[in-house]
């Protein structure tokens, strides 16, 4: 086994060294990304404050993990995509300086608990007991120092990245660069028809010209 498949995979499917792409998606997976590890049971996530950072204890290796293109998530500076994934909200616990956090949007269905100061999302939680989802806390294992959490398995929501602005025109090449990196682009439509819908959002929204 080379170096690189060593770190990246490559016996599963997902991409051993990838090529590099002028598509960016998120920097955790622009490079590649490691497998999980065997046994690997969580760690602690921090916002990016450099001074009192809040601090969350996930004590469950990470589910579903993804990359996902909607306005909603929050997504490191850059990033066209944001990183997700889920754990039991019983596994979730804030360790320090629980008092900077604040609801994103109270009347959302996720509840996305952000630092108030470096605006970093800590955690997502659903508190409908009728969601689906219900039960199932959403984090962003980039903001752990510990490797071993369970790598992204496809992209959602891709259509979704027209909304924060990104060239409807550049969508091929970037469900080409998900499909290159092993992520499987979804919509909750089929992409052509999720794509004029999410650019009639943008043109209304006027983040996109009419
Ligand atoms: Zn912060
Ligand atoms: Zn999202």
């Amino acid at each position: 086994m080379s170096f690189l498949s060593g770190i990246f995979g490559g016996a599963d499917g997902k991409p051993s060294a990838p090529p590099p792409s002028s598509v960016k998606i998120h920097p955790q997976v622009d490079n590649g990304y490691a497998p999980a590890q065997p046994g690997f049971a969580g760690g602690t996530l921090s916002c990016h404050c450099k001074s009192n950072p809040v601090k969350v204890r996930i004590s469950a290796q990470s589910a579903h993990n993804h990359v996902c293109g909607c306005t909603k998530c929050w997504k490191p500076a850059g990033a066209v995509f944001s990183q997700i994934a889920v754990v039991p909200k019983e596994a979730v616990s804030v360790v320090a300086n629980g008092d900077k956090l604040q609801i994103v949007n109270p009347a959302a269905p996720i509840q996305r608990y952000a630092c108030k100061d470096c605006g970093v999302h800590m955690y997502g939680r659903i508190e409908n007991t009728e969601h689906p989802l219900y039960g199932l806390d959403f984090i962003h294992t980039e903001l752990s120092n510990e490797d071993g959490w369970s790598p992204p398995e496809f992209a959602a929501f891709v259509s979704s990245i027209i909304e924060s602005g990104y060239p409807p025109a550049k969508m091929d090449d970037v469900r080409a660069r998900l499909r290159e990196l092993g992520l499987e682009p979804y919509d909750a439509l089929s992409p052509p028809i999720m794509d004029l819908i999410a650019t009639h959002t943008a043109k209304k929204n006027g983040v996109l010209a009419a």
